[in-house]
């Protein structure tokens, strides 16, 4: 069994590791070659933790596996990261357990990558400012994987807790690009592609703020109650996911669908547009909307990608079990 640990991953996976396998495997969902089993998540009465797993099979690769692990908020009094993954990888063949993988950093990748990849097919060509509604753990992932995807000029940010908003700063800064902290009235203005990234249970977005043309990738909400945008915005929306039964179950379509103002046919797997079967953005006047709900065929993806690249670097560390 190979081992690939948590500190390892920084140096051996990149983003763009892991925009390829997401891109791929979104693919493959969408041709039903891969596929995802049911999710469990439970309260477990401890620690006021939230612990599950997340599963699939993906036939073109033979990827089969979970992500096991949860939310520990009391983590942080530790010490420690309060997101605590990690990915078990079996052989298609024999069952045997084949990887054991770290999949803390991965799990923020393989969200970035998401993002990014619905930027690449549904976003305006001529995309140049960014918005940010978020500055949590995942939010500067997510800016950096964004920023590959179109010629950004601005980034323009707003959070709920303003106080996050420098750490942002500091990776646009990084990467090179003006970042300015506005309100959310002016960030939906000038905005051409929004991300969406934040623990919130309220619409932060209303429907009327929004241009023509604003492509959204929403990808905070990925628990039943959890909302980011109005659901008049999704229904307004040209709408996609990376797939259908957790958008409106544990999505942000989940809100319009309760409604009754959008159906399950309303919504376009990712996929579909990367395969070529679904068209994407079709005028530059649509609103398209990406719903990322996250899914464990996303992190037995990159996951691969790491024991592959550890194997081919020569890193990997073997153990009989
Ligand atoms: P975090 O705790 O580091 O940051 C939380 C963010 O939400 C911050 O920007 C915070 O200011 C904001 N926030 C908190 N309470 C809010 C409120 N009441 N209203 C508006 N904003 C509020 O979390 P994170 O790790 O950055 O994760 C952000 C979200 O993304 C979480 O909901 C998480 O579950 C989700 N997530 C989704 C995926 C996916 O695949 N779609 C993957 C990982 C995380």
């Amino acid at each position: 069994m190979i081992i690939v640990p948590e500190n390892a991953i920084s140096e051996l996976v990149s983003l763009s590791d892991c925009f390829d396998a997401v891109e791929k495997v979104f693919a493959s969902m969408a041709k039903k070659s891969a596929y995802n089993f049911p999710v469990i998540r439970e309260a477990i009465g401890h620690q006021d933790a939230l612990y599950g797993f997340k599963s699939g099979f993906d036939r073109e690769t033979l990827a089969l596996g979970l992500k096991a692990g949860g939310f520990w908020p009391h983590n942080v009094e530790r010490g420690l990261t309060n997101h605590q993954s990690i990915v078990f990888l079996f052989d298609a063949d024999t069952g045997k357990c084949r990887a054991v993988v770290g999949a803390n950093l991965l799990t923020a990748f393989r969200t970035a990558a998401a993002s990014a990849i619905s930027i690449k097919h549904l976003a305006r060509a001529d995309a140049k400012v960014l918005g940010m509604v978020g500055a949590g753990h995942q939010a500067a992932f997510q800016l950096r994987a964004a920023v590959s995807q179109r010629q950004f000029e601005r980034i323009v940010a707003w959070n709920f807790h303003p106080e996050m908003l420098p750490r942002l700063a500091a990776v646009a800064a990084e990467i090179g690009i003006p970042f300015e902290a506005v309100e959310l009235d002016r960030l939906t203005s000038e905005a051409d592609v929004i991300i969406t990234i934040t623990s919130s249970f309220n619409p932060i977005i209303q429907a009327s703020e929004i241009r023509p043309g604003t492509h959204l990738a929403c990808m905070g909400t990925d628990t039943r109650g959890k909302q980011e945008v109005d659901e008049k915005l999704v229904a307004a929306a040209t709408l996609f996911t990376d797939e259908v039964a957790q958008a409106v179950s544990i999505g942000e379509c989940q809100h319009a669908i309760a409604k009754g103002l959008i159906a399950e046919d309303d919504i376009i797997e990712i996929g579909s547009v990367i395969s070529g079967t679904a068209i994407g953005r079709s005028s530059p006047d649509e609103i398209t909307l990406f719903d990322g709900t996250g899914v464990g065929l996303q992190d037995l993806a990159v996951a691969s990608a790491a024991v592959d690249l550890a194997l081919s670097k020569g890193v990997a560390i073997n153990v009989d079990v």
